[in-house]
């Protein structure tokens, strides 16, 4: 599939949209979802234009996983998580609905995940969210 750079994320990345932000470098930026899974649910995304895992230079995915590591090290201190699921979804059949490749750091378990991008979260306790994750960073 070819990557649309007018797609939400790619807008969120060049500031031409709002987001949370948590954590941002010349490579990759981190960020609150809107419709969180969970308290806590965040997103890591490389800035490399790229539709799924499956097109992400090996390099970028790999300096990805750094900071989604980083991320959940602050999410777990920030959070007291006890558990952290790391979810990647590559295409539309396995659910991915934003097409810019992105982890999901969300602080939950697996058996109660489902309510994918469901519904639009609290916007100023996610804020509170997010400053606590920062500060743990
Ligand atoms: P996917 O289905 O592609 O794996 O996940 C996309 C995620 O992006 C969903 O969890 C959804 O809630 C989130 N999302 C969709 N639109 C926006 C947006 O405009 N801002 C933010 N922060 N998250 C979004």
């Amino acid at each position: 599939m070819a990557y649309d750079d007018q797609n939400i994320f790619a807008r969120i990345i060049r500031g031409e949209l709002p987001a949370i932000k948590v954590y941002e470098d010349d490579q990759v930026l981190a960020f609150m979802d809107i419709m969180p899974q969970a308290e806590g649910h965040t997103l890591v995304i490389p800035k490399t234009p790229a539709v799924t895992l499956l097109d992400l230079p090996a390099e970028a995915a790999a300096y990805s996983i750094q900071i989604v590591q980083k991320i959940a090290k602050a999410i777990e201190k920030a959070l007291n998580a006890e558990g952290i699921v790391l979810m990647q979804l590559s295409g539309a059949a396995a659910g991915q609905t934003v097409p810019h490749v992105h982890f999901h750091l969300i602080p939950s378990s697996v058996h109660q995940l489902g309510r994918h991008a469901a519904e639009i979260g609290d916007q100023e306790k996610i804020k509170a969210i997010a400053e606590r994750i920062r500060a743990a960073l």
